[in-house]
């Protein structure tokens, strides 16, 4: 938006006379930068709130004596009736025309309708801020920055209920898409809207731990004092070729060793605590609205768990699949501790046999765990491990195709949505809350804020 510059100017030279005149009557001498930005920030929220108050009222336009009702009906002017909202400023208190006295018993506020307003709530604006420290923040911790931020205290429950409502929009577009994806006449429909499907694009699954607290004395007998449950989690994505420039220390070794290093992008995370075959179907819907189903090349890389190459296997029967190299190389490395007391020894083994898988060998790294399964049980699980994902180690085909052979997208989903928000010091869940925000994170770190705030406006107003 464009603003008068000279109007700003004026507006701008007034405010630093008052402010100048406020600490001059507060008596303050000795006075830095910081606490004239802190005045002028004081002052300019309170603007804010004053300016907000008068659009609202002034928005309103000429008072009519009638109007037409939802339900076809008259509404008849009452009076100007006041309201209250939350926005990024504080609390707003404002008057506008109310309309009332249809058969049908509603009344409504146009100007609230107009601009998406529920009264007695949190703005959109608001919510925008209180979200984003909510998916990032103990609701507690949050509290106190927003209030830095803010100037006006935000209570802790605000927070949660914000940041749940917009976990709960990102689940209801989930359930919309789950029951779009298995209708039968919308999936022919999308046949048809076939647009160009992805050259290449790559699927990825794993699951992290959360502690939910029991509801009641039962699950607490139940569960023990804790009860831990899966938090799945999957993102689809494309892989790109990093520049030679755009590499960091890290992957400039990588190139050396590999040739060149592909990085993620487009990453679209989606999440849930359900049972395998509840989640399967967010897999299949989720892929659907990223035209997995069509893309030319679609690739699976996970870690070895056994429910996720089922589901791989029930949805996306062509893709190819590949287990994350550094969870076959970490098989490898937890065998050699084991079977190995003499470090020499133990290195020249898992040079050589790292080698081998590295160069997709396979059935070599499969023989030589099962030379040392006498001596080492880890090296009897790695036999069997190698022997049940053989054809999903093939690394040497992989790299040399050109796929991602690590599945670290989803494991830094993982750590983003559980390590460094379900898990943070002074978060406690019950099962709907830790859903709703772990939905409304994944959504934010697949850049789909926007839509659910979006969403959220869009929302019915209450009556
Ligand atoms: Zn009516």
């Amino acid at each position: 938006m464009k603003y008068n510059i000279e109007k700003i100017n004026g507006i701008a030279e007034k405010l630093a006379e008052m402010v100048e005149e406020a600490i001059v009557q507060a008596g303050r001498t000795e006075l830095q930068i910081g606490d004239v930005e802190m005045a002028l920030r004081e002052s300019l929220r309170e603007i804010g709130c004053e300016a907000l108050r008068c659009f609202l009222e002034n928005a309103g336009g000429e008072i009519e004596g009638e109007i037409e009702c939802e339900c076809g009906g008259e509404l008849k002017y009452q009076r100007q009736r006041a309201a209250t909202i939350w926005s990024v400023f504080g609390k707003v208190k404002y008057k506008r025309a109310y309309y009332a006295g249809c058969r049908c018993g509603h009344g409504k506020a146009p100007v609230d309708e107009r601009y998406g307003i529920k009264p007695g709530k949190v703005t959109a604006g608001l919510a925008n801020l209180v979200g984003l420290s909510g998916i990032d923040k103990a609701f507690e911790d949050g509290k106190k920055w927003l209030r830095s931020f803010l100037l006006f205290e935000v209570s802790e429950n605000t927070i949660r209920a914000e940041t749940e409502q917009l976990g709960a929009l990102q689940k209801k577009l989930d359930e919309e898409l789950v029951q779009a994806m298995q209708d039968e006449a919308q999936l022919q429909k999308r046949e048809c809207d076939q647009k160009q499907a992805p050259e290449r694009l790559y699927g990825s699954i794993d699951a992290a731990k959360v502690r939910i607290e029991p509801r009641d004395e039962q699950e607490k007998a139940l569960a023990g004092r804790e009860n831990w449950r899966d938090l799945k989690i999957g993102c689809w994505y494309q892989g790109e070729i990093v520049p030679d420039r755009e590499r960091s220390f890290r992957q400039k070794g990588k190139a050396q060793r590999e040739g060149t290093v592909i990085r993620a992008k487009n990453k679209e995370y989606f999440c849930d605590i359900a049972p395998a075959d509840k989640f399967g179907k967010l897999l299949w819907a989720t892929g659907c609205s990223v035209d997995a189903d069509h893309a030319r090349v679609l690739i699976f890389v996970c870690d070895g768990a056994v429910w996720i190459w089922n589901l791989v296997n029930q949805y996306f029967p062509h893709a190819v699949q590949i287990v994350d190299w550094y969870h076959a190389e970490d098989h490898l490395k937890r065998v050699a501790e084991e079977a190995y007391s003499i470090p020499e020894q133990r290195q020249a083994w898992l040079k050589e046999i790292t080698e081998d898988l590295w160069q997709g060998r396979v059935e070599l790294v499969i023989a030589a765990c099962q030379d040392l399964s006498k001596h080492s049980e880890l090296a009897r699980q790695a036999a069997t491990y190698f022997s049940n994902n053989c054809e999903r180690m093939r690394y040497a085909e992989f790299r040399s195709a050109g796929y991602l052979i690590g599945s670290g997208v989803v494991e830094s989903g993982c750590k983003q949505i559980v390590s460094q928000r379900l898990k943070l010091p002074g978060a406690q869940w019950n099962l709907d809350g830790a859903i709703l925000t772990a939905k409304a994170r994944a959504a934010w770190l697949s850049g789909k804020w926007q839509s659910l705030l979006h969403a959220r406006s869009l929302l019915p107003l209450a009556c």
